[in-house]
């Protein structure tokens, strides 16, 4: 089990520690979103997923993979905690950055790059990890178990 919380603390969530996917973002929306030059996201099964604490205000746009992404985000420090997508109603993209404690984040490394078309030329590509010039999301698995 997992823990995950926002800047100022008043958002907390938890989900379970196998992640159906592990991905790395290059898409215009999230370099936008995220105010830096890409995401990372860990898949998590929504059957695991809890929110434990807080309101968070959701946000919903259309994004260049043509999926709409709903971002729930912390209404008084900003700090996204995760996504959903309309790809799927059974995970949420869990952002890597609000997990606490260093494991999640280490065990982390993306094992998909999506829109690399975007990547700025002085970021190197993860080692092992495919590389999708687009929105080539692989499709997600859902384990049986959920
Ligand atoms: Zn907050
Ligand atoms: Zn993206």
């Amino acid at each position: 089990m997992f823990e995950s919380s926002c800047l100022c603390g008043a958002n907390r969530i938890s989900f379970e520690a196998d992640s159906i996917l592990k991905m790395r973002c290059h898409c215009t929306d999230c370099r936008k979103f995220s105010g830096s030059t890409n995401t990372n996201n860990l898949f998590v099964p929504l059957a695991g997923f809890k929110v434990l604490s807080g309101k968070l205000k959701t946000y919903t746009k259309s994004v260049e993979s043509g999926n709409e992404m709903t971002s729930y985000f912390c209404d008084q420090c900003g700090s996204t905690l995760y996504r959903k997508t309309s790809l799927t109603d059974k995970a949420v993209a869990v952002m890597i950055g609000g997990i606490d404690g260093p494991e999640a984040i280490e065990n982390g490394c993306p094992e998909h790059e999506l829109f690399v078309r975007n990547r700025p030329s002085w970021m190197k590509p993860i080692e092992g990890s495919s590389q999708d010039e687009d929105h080539g999301l692989p499709e997600i698995k859902i384990p049986e178990a959920v």
